[in-house]
């Protein structure tokens, strides 16, 4: 090979080939995306030399404007996109424009794989990358200089079919120049007025003026919607940045715009989408916020700014306070970082207090999406529960259907109720049938219902409530002298027959249970799992089942229901019958499974079985 002719031929990689051969063949109607691919990477480009000349001034054309110009000829079918970003080297063409990056690309593959996925619907919502070039190009030619100064200018050229090539090339300034030659069919993207309305449609947030032809006005608004005082910034325009940085195809939930100049100064421009789940076709690739300072991208996903719990907002935050010979790391270390922070979450709670005042719908919403992430945030950071507590939302026993804050449930507690009542279970309807709640039903207590496995992470930072503390049904203190009012008390089983029938029990549970005794709090129901320890924590027993430790049953005592019909039959029945042990086995296990604790319960549909034989037995004769 010599000096002059040094082209060199490569090979796509298998699913580079694959993503070329669905771009081109299924996506024709949404080809217009291949504009905003190539200009968000020249904005990339951009971003990422102006933060390189931050601390580095040994640049090639330092001082060249920062900016994207496109020309087109309609005549010769040719479309041309040029930046003045940071370039690449000749590695870096091959390593970055001859593999698949990490971009929605992969992910569009898997995507395309799954037989039902209607790509033309999704393609609008995807990050593509480069190759998506491929749907309007005949050939593409890359011509590229590196800010390096002693980097070479380098070539790459491919038609979208096996191999690319890759040569040396004359190009003296700094940047990237992407040159198609558009398919015959895909001529109209070298009309000037179509690719302005392909601008403002996908990328006119672009902070970078982009230039078509010779003019000297930018067509994109390339403000930095942030920046921009509040009244000047409409709904739609908070709602169409939304989507052009995220790609996310619905309307945000809430925006968050602020600036502040004490303690900090900072701009903000926050969201909450309407979807917990990150739509896979999502530009975002992580959690965390862009930082910027004084309008440079120093932090594309900076998960400093705001607590863990707080991790699913998104957007942008901008400083002037930050210092400019930043580096991402020094950023860190920086004391700014806290105090960014503070007022961000400040911020944040605020917003949310409002919304759930104004708005109980939208609030409703954003409870069912995110309301995990703020129960996280107590069991994670307790310090925070103050400020977290007023956000919480809750079903109740007497209010199922809607979602009670703990100040409703306050509000409307009974005289000299002096602690909160919750109950633990693993569904909302099963819990309602719990034994413990016995009690609670007949005096008409409210109780919260906690049937979300997060809550009982929650319940370990979140003890108290203003000036009452939290107390599991299970183990609440309960006067049983006031008996429920109107209901005739039905008559216990006498001392002698339910002592030889405690006895009973405790032969067939043995090492199950520690105690069998009677309980006066039972009303409906047969029998219920206490703890015998008063200060054992049956939250934190569940916390253990869910991590799936070494779980054990605990072992608790038995109490039963001397008043119960069941009990008052099963004296009656031979003693150390089958049928009598079958049925003492069946009460225990229906004692775990509406615990929540039972570790395997389709184990009991043979037992069911066995009782329906023997009840059927019966009646026949
Ligand atoms: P992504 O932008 O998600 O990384 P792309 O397929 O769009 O994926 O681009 C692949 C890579 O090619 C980019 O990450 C970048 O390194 C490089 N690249 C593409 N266009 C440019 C450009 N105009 N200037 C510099 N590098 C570029
Ligand atoms: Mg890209």
């Amino acid at each position: 090979m010599t000096e002059s002719n040094e082209a060199q031929q490569y090979s796509f990689k298998a699913e580079t080939k694959q993503l070329l051969n669905i771009l081109i063949h299924s996506l024709y109607k949404e080809r217009e995306v291949f504009l905003r691919e190539l200009l968000s990477n020249a904005s990339d480009a951009l971003n990422r030399l102006r933060f390189e000349t931050v601390t580095n001034r040994d640049v090639r054309d330092l001082n060249a404007e920062l900016k994207i110009r496109i020309t087109a000829d309609k005549d010769a079918r040719m479309l041309t996109i040029q930046d003045s970003g940071i370039g690449m080297t000749r590695q870096e063409v091959i390593d970055n424009l001859g593999t698949i990056a990490e971009s929605g690309a992969r992910k569009f593959i898997e995507a395309a794989k799954e037989k039902n996925t209607d790509l033309v619907n999704v393609i609008g919502q995807f990050g593509v990358g480069f190759y998506s070039v491929f749907m309007v190009a005949e050939w593409v030619r890359v011509t590229s200089r590196s800010f390096k100064p002693d980097a070479e200018a380098v070539s790459w050229y491919a038609t979208g079919e096996d191999n690319y090539q890759v040569g040396r090339a004359d190009m003296s300034e700094r940047g990237t120049r992407i040159e198609i030659k558009l398919k015959e069919d895909a001529v109209e993207f070298a009309e000037e007025y179509h690719l302005k309305n392909i601008i403002h449609r996908h990328s006119d947030y672009i902070g970078f003026p982009i230039y078509i032809g010779d003019s000297k006005d930018a067509v994109n608004k390339q403000t930095s919607l942030w920046r921009t005082s509040k009244q000047d910034v409409t709904e739609e325009q908070y709602t169409e940045f939304y989507r052009q940085t995220t790609l996310d195809f619905e309307a945000p939930l809430l925006h968050i715009h602020m600036s502040t100049d004490a303690p900090v100064q900072l701009y903000a421009l926050l969201y909450i989408s309407s979807k917990a789940e990150r739509s896979m076709f999502s530009l975002r690739k992580d959690d965390g916020l862009k930082l910027y300072t004084r309008n440079i991208l120093i932090d594309e996903y900076n998960k400093d700014l705001l607590p863990e719990y707080l991790r699913f907002v998104q957007g942008v935050v901008d400083s002037e306070d930050l210092p400019l010979n930043v580096s991402r790391e020094t950023v860190q270390a920086s004391g700014l970082m806290p105090k960014l922070k503070k007022v961000l979450t400040n911020q944040v709670m605020r917003e949310l207090e409002t919304l759930a005042k104004n708005n109980a719908e939208k609030y409703q919403t954003f409870w069912q999406e995110f309301g995990v992430y703020l129960k996280q945030g107590i069991a994670a950071s307790p310090a925070d529960a103050e400020s977290i507590n007023p956000l919480l939302r809750f079903k109740t026993n007497l209010n199922p259907e809607t979602w009670s804050s703990l100040a409703e449930y306050v509000s409307r507690m009974k005289e000299g109720q002096k602690e909160i009542y919750y109950i633990v279970g693993e569904d909302p309807k099963a819990v309602l049938r719990s034994p413990h709640l016995d009690y609670f039903h007949s005096q008409g207590t409210e109780v919260l219902l906690l049937t979300d496995p997060m809550d009982s992470f929650m319940l370990m930072g979140l003890r108290k409530y203003k000036d009452f503390d939290l107390k599991n049904v299970a183990q609440a203190d309960v006067d049983t002298t006031q008996k429920p009012k109107g209901e005739p008390e039905a008559e216990k089983i006498p001392d002698a027959d339910f002592h030889s029938l405690v006895d009973t029990f405790k032969e067939v549970l043995g090492e199950r249970v520690t105690d069998v005794r009677a309980s006066s709090r039972l009303y409906q129901s047969v029998a219920r799992l206490a703890d015998a320890d008063p200060n054992a924590n049956p939250d934190l027993q569940r916390v253990y089942k869910y991590l799936g430790k070494d779980y054990e049953i605990p072992k608790k005592v038995l109490e039963l229901n001397p008043a119960h019909t069941i009990l008052k039959n099963l004296l009656r029945l031979e003693s150390g019958s089958e049928l009598q042990t079958i049925i003492i086995e069946q009460i225990y296990d229906s004692a775990l499974l509406v615990e929540g604790l039972h570790p395997d319960p389709s184990s009991i549909a043979a037992r069911v079985q066995q009782i329906m034989e023997a009840a059927l037995r019966q009646e026949t004769g």
